[in-house]
């Protein structure tokens, strides 16, 4: 089986047989960048090739969001997952990716028959992210070291939702995390049958509108602000969701506030003052969790990106010396 080139730009952007470049900006021929979601560093210099023209390929919901976190994408494309499009010699593909809303890992293929996928940012592999085979594999080592283990990820969900609710019994909660990971909360709040109304803050506000209009169900949900919302706040009970850089802002008083983090390994729930609360709930695959993708993929050729990575040595050592993997680079 042939190889395609692979070469990692100081960005994180990763150029892929020399026609697509994924999260990050390179020269390529075909003028083609794929963003596979939203998040600040996978959407590094993106104003650069939207500069120098370049299409921007992503899914729906990413495109529907850049505009509202700022970005402007000019020419797009936007891929369902499971749909190939050519560019150049090869095939681009998403495929879906259990992270934030939109999400999607991206195997690129060549006629003559070789695979890269690029894993980018997930959770839950093998169940709320599928798995593909690829020759070549490119990865960003968020938790790449063995002691980034988080036991108790399996029920993390289920004692958010309970922490919330129990929360709700005394009054309004203010819960913090990043962007597109309010979205994700919001998801499973409902589905944990928790119905207070949500208020939302501007952006929060748009991109939850986007998706609702993409088919996601959130219910009750107001601007902030909002003559609506105002009333909502004088009853005392409702559920804000805000980015995670206002969490240190004054909330009224008597409302309880939950903070999300991804770095935290002892305790899945912790009090931090009589009112705060952290919760560590991650959008990312613990150490054990990449171990298994990468043994999932089969590849014969690793790359992890450091640009992106927590632990970028360590774990390629491990991928050598545990895995057997002989073609390990760190870039
Ligand atoms: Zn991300």
């Amino acid at each position: 089986m042939s190889e395609c080139s692979v070469r990692i730009e100081k960005d994180g952007g990763i150029i892929v047989s020399n026609s697509v470049v994924i999260d990050g900006h390179g020269d390529v021929p075909t003028r083609v960048r794929v963003v596979t979601h939203v998040h600040s560093d996978h959407t590094v210099n993106l104003a650069s090739s939207v500069r120098s023209s370049y299409r921007i390929f992503g899914t729906h919901i990413t495109l529907s969001w850049l505009p509202v976190l700022g970005y402007s994408i000019g020419s797009s494309m936007s891929l369902s997952y499971g749909s190939r499009v050519k560019v150049g010699d090869i095939y681009v593909e998403l495929v879906k990716s259990h992270h934030i809303p939109g999400t999607a890992q991206v195997l690129v293929e060549s006629e003559r028959g070789c695979r890269v996928l690029y894993s980018s940012d997930f959770k839950k592999p093998g169940v709320g992210t599928p798995i593909v085979e690829a020759d070549t594999l490119v990865v960003d080592a968020v938790y790449g070291r063995p002691s980034y283990v988080r036991e108790f990820d399996d029920v993390i969900e289920v004692l958010l939702v309970d922490l919330v609710r129990q929360l709700l019994s005394e009054g309004s909660v203010y819960i913090y995390g990043y962007y597109g990971k309010i979205n994700e909360v919001m998801e499973l709040l409902r589905s944990g049958g928790i119905d207070a109304p949500f208020v939302l803050p501007p952006k929060v506000y748009m991109m939850t509108k986007k998706v609702e209009s993409l088919g996601s169900r959130v219910g009750d949900y107001l601007l902030a602000g909002s003559r609506e919302a105002e009333e909502v706040m004088r009853d005392g009970w409702y559920v804000y969701l805000d980015h995670t850089t206002r969490a240190q802002r004054r909330v009224p008083r008597g409302t309880n506030s939950v903070v999300l983090s991804g770095w935290e390994f002892e305790k899945p729930v912790r009090k931090l003052t009589t009112r705060t609360w952290h919760v560590a709930f991650s959008d990312h695959s613990d150490f054990r969790g990449l171990i298994y993708y990468v043994t999932q993929v089969r590849p014969s050729r690793v790359y992890v990106v450091k640009a992106r990575s927590n632990g970028a040595e360590e774990f390629a050592a491990y991928l050598t010396k545990k895995l057997g993997i002989r073609e390990v680079t760190v870039v």
